[in-house]
């Protein structure tokens, strides 16, 4: 038995980086690259670890461990968000940076991947407590970051408001006002126009392009939206907007069924005023658990990770899945969904929105002149056109799924930047 099994039989969760280095092996085995080569771009290059110790409200003090990978600088400064959860691990960390590494690859922006994170549990801490965490982790890692080095963004549990504590530390430090050395800040302190929406529309952008590749047409569709987030309720407004019926959409507490389509325009007022959807008027309410197994063309997982799995695979309906979260459908549940003919838009690729506006956000506050919301969004559908229509090429001329071909778009793009820049021994 190998240890893989033998962690398998005992129960103990698969490592998520373990998951994207299935993702990439298998990619690369479909490239003519040197495996040494492989080797180099395949590992986090730097992952640092970091004890914080934080001053709480009762005037206790106490430790938390803080983590920043920079899995790749081969084609510019790392990129990624910071996490705070209290289930944060390395492991996770190194998958999520890595990630981050093929997403910016794949829109072909000029970064590499990053991400970090802090084990704590946000919703028991006051907002000192949070600010006097954020600041202690930026301060003990600030040689690492910087708008050349490595450039922090919100993720789960952080915010516009936890990136102005991050830009002013890092500023404080650097004597000067820095604003390119995070994106997601608040607008008046150097963020962007259209970053909020980014994701969500990159995502219906993304939706589109498959259809046409597939001969549907929008107005003849429905969709399923799993999650009324940030990303989920963007992508159902938008959906919506492109003449798609949108007829289930489901968050934490509950779903929303309407078989002659849901009015997002009007779901989006109710949200923000109830903060949850249960209890709008304009559809039934159904068991939002069943959300992924919805009869419809589009299904968007906008929510968490590791919804679709080897376990439940078999039951998905929908012709289309756009991945709006980050790793929704497991590696062993990928084939499943191949093998039924489920033109799968891949994570990297289908939520590479957020990332593009991030870099619109990097671009503006090094230039100092800000763009108009019109502008930032003409700019992202050029991006995420061409990023789509390259993979598709990759995959039409390889005939592989969507998810291998845009692995194989990134790592060979990486890899041309390494042949370039050759190998400092
Ligand atoms: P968010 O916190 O704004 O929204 C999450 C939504 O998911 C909420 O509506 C919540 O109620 C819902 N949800 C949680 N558990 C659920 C469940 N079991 N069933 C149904 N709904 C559930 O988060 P977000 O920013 O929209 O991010 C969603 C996903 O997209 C995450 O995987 C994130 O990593 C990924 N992502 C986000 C961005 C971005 O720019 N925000 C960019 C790339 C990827």
């Amino acid at each position: 038995m190998t240890l893989h099994e033998r962690l398998k039989s005992v129960d103990v969760p698969v490592s998520t980086f373990e998951n994207v280095m299935k993702q990439f092996d298998q990619a690369a085995s479909k490239l003519n690259i040197a495996r040494e080569l492989l080797e180099f771009i395949k590992y986090p290059r730097r992952s640092t670890i970091v004890k914080l110790p934080v001053q709480m409200d009762d005037g206790s003090f106490r430790m938390f461990t803080g983590y920043r990978v920079q899995h790749s600088i081969v084609r510019g400064p790392a990129k990624g968000g910071i996490r705070f959860h209290p289930d944060v691990t390395l492991d996770e960390v190194q998958a999520l940076a890595s990630w981050m590494t093929w997403k910016c690859a794949v829109v072909n922006i000029p970064f590499g991947g990053g991400k970090g994170g802090v084990a704590c549990d946000p919703s028991k801490m006051s907002r000192g407590e949070l600010e006097r965490l954020t600041r202690r982790y930026t301060a003990d890692l600030i040689d690492l970051f910087g708008p050349e080095r490595d450039i922090p963004a919100p993720d789960v549990n952080t915010n516009e408001q936890t990136m102005a504590w991050i830009m002013d530390t890092f500023s404080m430090h650097e004597r000067t006002t820095v604003t390119s050395v995070v994106t997601g800040k608040p607008l008046v302190l150097g963020g962007s126009a259209g970053r909020r929406e980014a994701t969500g529309v990159g995502v219906v952008i993304t939706v589109r392009e498959a259809l046409k590749h597939l001969g549907l047409e929008a107005s003849r569709c429905t969709a399923a939206v799993q999650g009324f987030g940030n990303v989920g309720s963007v992508a159902a407004l938008y959906l919506h907007r492109l003449g798609v019926k949108v007829t289930h959409i489901s968050d934490v507490y509950g779903g929303l069924y309407n078989p002659g389509g849901i009015d997002v325009e009007e779901l989006v007022k109710y949200a923000a005023k109830h903060k949850n959807i249960v209890g709008f008027a304009g559809a039934n309410a159904f068991d939002g658990d069943q959300i992924l197994f919805a009869d419809v063309d589009i299904l968007v997982p906008a929510a968490l990770e590791n919804q679709i799995t080897v376990e439940n695979a078999s039951r998905v309906k929908a012709k289309i899945v756009a991945e709006g979260a980050n790793g929704p459908v497991t590696p062993d549940a990928d084939p499943i969904l191949v093998e039924k003919g489920v033109f799968v838009i891949p994570d990297i690729l289908c939520n590479a929105g957020g990332v593009t506006v991030s870099y619109f956000e990097w671009v503006q506050d090094r230039m100092g002149y800000f763009w108009s919301e019109e502008d930032v969004l003409v700019r992202l559908e050029k991006i995420m056109t061409y990023a789509f229509q390259d993979v598709l090429k990759v995959a039409l001329e390889n005939k592989v799924h969507l998810r291998l071909a845009a692995f194989m778009v990134a790592i060979q793009r990486v890899v041309d930047v390494v042949m370039l820049r050759g190998i400092y021994a």
